[in-house]
C-alpha cells in the first residue's frame, strides 16, 4: 500500500514509518495539517495515518475537509485521547478507526488490515473517470462533487461505458448489454439516450467525453 502519515511527533513518525516499511508498504510522511491535507489531496493513497493534535490545526478537521472533497481513502486516526466523546467525533465525520496513543505497532497494522478488508468490497462499488464519479451502490453521478441527475437508462448506459472506457463499442453491443434486447437499425433510440447523456455531462464539464466514431460505434473517451 501506498500509505500518507501525518503526524508531529518525531519519534512516533519514524516508528509508524519503520514499521509500515517493514511490512512492505510505501509511506509518505507529513508534519502539519495543511501539509498533511495537501498531500491527502493531491496524491495517491491508500490509507492514511492521521495524528489530532497538529501544531497548526486539528486532525479531526483535516480528516472532514478531506471528506467534504469527496476522497474516500480511508483514515486511521491516532490520538492521545482517550475520551469517547472525540473518538465518536472522528468516527462520524469519515474516519475509519480510531487508536489511542500509546499504541502497540502490531494493533496498528491489524486494524489497518481490517480497514482494508472492509474497504475494498465498497471500492468495487465506486467507477470514475477524472471528474466523473459513479456509485454504483447509491447509483449516484457526480461530476466534479456535484450531483448529476440521469434516469435509469443513461444511468446504465453511462456505467456500461465508464467500464469499457476508450473502446470502441458498437450500437448493437449497447442494444445487447444495456438494454439486453436486440439491435435494430431502424430505430434510433440508442443515439437520443446518448445524445440525453452527452448533454447532462456538458452542463457540468467542458469535456465531451462521448466521441461518435463514424459507422462503428462510440468511444468513451477517458485518460
Ligand atoms: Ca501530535
Amino acid at each position: 500500500m501506498n500509505i500518507l502519515v501525518v503526524e508531529d511527533d518525531p519519534s512516533v513518525r519514524t516508528l509508524v514509518k519503520a514499521v509500515l516499511e517493514h511490512n512492505g508498504n510505501s509511506v509518505h510522511a507529513e508534519d502539519t495539517a495543511a501539509t498533511g491535507e495537501k498531500a491527502a489531496s493531491e496524491g495517491d493513497f491508500d490509507m492514511i495515518i492521521l495524528d489530532l493534535g497538529l501544531p497548526d490545526g486539528d486532525g479531526y478537521e483535516v480528516c472532514k475537509s478531506i471528506r467534504d472533497k469527496n476522497i474516500t481513502t480511508p483514515v486511521l486516526i491516532l490520538s492521545g485521547e482517550q475520551e469517547t466523546d472525540v473518538k465518536v467525533k472522528c468516527l462520524k465525520v469519515g474516519a475509519d478507526d480510531y487508536l489511542t496513543k500509546p499504541f502497540n505497532t502490531e494493533e496498528l497494522i491489524a486494524r489497518m488490515e481490517a480497514i482494508q478488508r472492509r474497504t475494498e468490497s465498497a471500492s468495487d462499488q465506486l467507477l470514475s473517470c477524472g471528474e466523473l464519479k459513479v456509485d454504483l451502490l447509491k447509483r449516484e453521478f457526480s461530476i466534479n462533487n456535484e450531483k448529476v441527475q440521469l434516469t435509469n437508462n443513461e444511468f446504465n448506459l453511462l456505467v456500461y461505458f465508464l467500464k469499457n472506457k476508450n473502446k470502441i463499442i458498437t450500437q448493437e453491443e449497447l442494444a445487447e448489454k444495456v438494454w439486453d434486447i436486440h439491435f435494430d437499425t431502424q430505430t434510433n433510440y440508442i443515439n437520443v439516450y446518448i445524445s440525453y447523456l452527452r448533454k447532462k455531462i456538458r452542463e457540468y464539464s467542458d469535456v465531451d467525453y462521448i466521441e461518435t466514431i463514424r459507422k462503428k460505434g462510440f468511444t468513451f473517451r477517458c485518460e
